[in-house]
């Protein structure tokens, strides 16, 4: 079973950014200039609270927003992509998380988890909530020098869903606001029919993409529930992890290699793959379920 399709293009999409909107450091029409210059196919304007609205020609934009929550000891804050203004009208920022996942999707948008060790979000309020399509694993503004190093939440969510947590399709997003060193980090890559609103929004409901800051993903085959193998853009070390804290041969060191395998472990529930390359930079499948 091969994970990506064999024949459909990988788009390049940064889904969480800011604009002098809100507290963005750069102009909506500066934005989209810059992802444009930096090789980006897809761009979603994300301000706080609120929608904005662009069009280009030259950059397939997805209506964005960032809602945002307060809890005891933790803050939660959701991206929902492919939306319209009514969503500003109705949102009730006393409200729970949940219900605004829940009116994400009412009004025909996906939901994304931003930032969750940025956030400080539990792995039991985690498990609580359903309806999102994909949570970010990696956010680039979360680290330094800007911000704190928070940027890679993949320990929390090994935790999460190690225990009984949905297992979620991972974004890298930028989360651009002063578009200093965060910007142009990071990409989510989506696999879609076309580059039109419509097919974008499909792969991401279906989980057609995965997360980088640099090395790509070809390819995952799934063989018989027994062995993974992944093709990838050169690479120095690629980890398979999974939710059985020790595995023989979980870690392949192989500088240059552009394909390796993993047997599948008795006690795997699920297998994520973390590919590096020389410069540090990785990339991270979602977490694929093996029974
Ligand atoms: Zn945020
Ligand atoms: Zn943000």
């Amino acid at each position: 079973m091969k994970h990506f399709s064999e024949s459909l293009p990988f788009y390049k999409a940064n889904f969480h950014c800011h604009t002098t909107e809100s507290d963005g450091h750069l102009s909506p029409a500066a934005v989209a200039d810059f992802y444009k210059n930096a090789g980006y196919d897809i761009l979603a304007l994300t301000d706080h609270r609120k929608v904005t609205h662009i069009s280009r020609d030259d950059l397939l934009m997805v209506p964005g927003i960032e809602i945002d929550y307060r809890l005891t000891g933790q803050w939660v804050h959701i991206l929902g992509l492919g939306m319209n203004d009514e969503i500003t009208d109705r949102w009730n920022r006393f409200g729970t998380p949940q219900e605004g996942i829940d009116l994400i999707r009412s009004l025909g948008g996906i939901a994304v988890l931003a930032h969750p060790a940025w956030s400080l979000n539990t792995p039991a309020f985690m498990r609580s909530l359903t309806g999102l399509s994909g949570v970010e694993i990696w956010n680039s503004v979360s680290t330094l020098p800007l911000n704190g190093d928070r940027a890679d939440s993949s320990s929390l969510l090994d935790v999460t869903w190690a225990s009984g947590g949905e297992l979620l399709p991972v974004f890298a997003n930028d989360d651009s606001h002063q578009y200093e060193t965060e910007a142009g980090v990071a990409a989510t890559m989506v696999q879609a029919e076309e580059l039109s609103f419509s097919s974008v929004m499909r792969a991401l409901k279906d989980g057609h993409f995965y997360a980088t800051t640099g090395p790509e993903i070809h390819q995952i085959e799934i063989k018989n529930y027994q062995e993974l193998i992944v093709s990838c853009s050169p690479a120095e070390s690629v980890i398979f992890y999974s939710d059985c804290p020790w595995a023989e041969g979980r870690s392949i060191i192989k500088p240059g290699m552009t394909e390796c395998n993993y047997f599948i472990q008795k006690s795997d529930h699920f297998v994520r793959i973390e590919v590096r390359d020389k410069a540090g930079r990785k990339a991270w499948s979602a977490p694929i379920k093996i029974r």
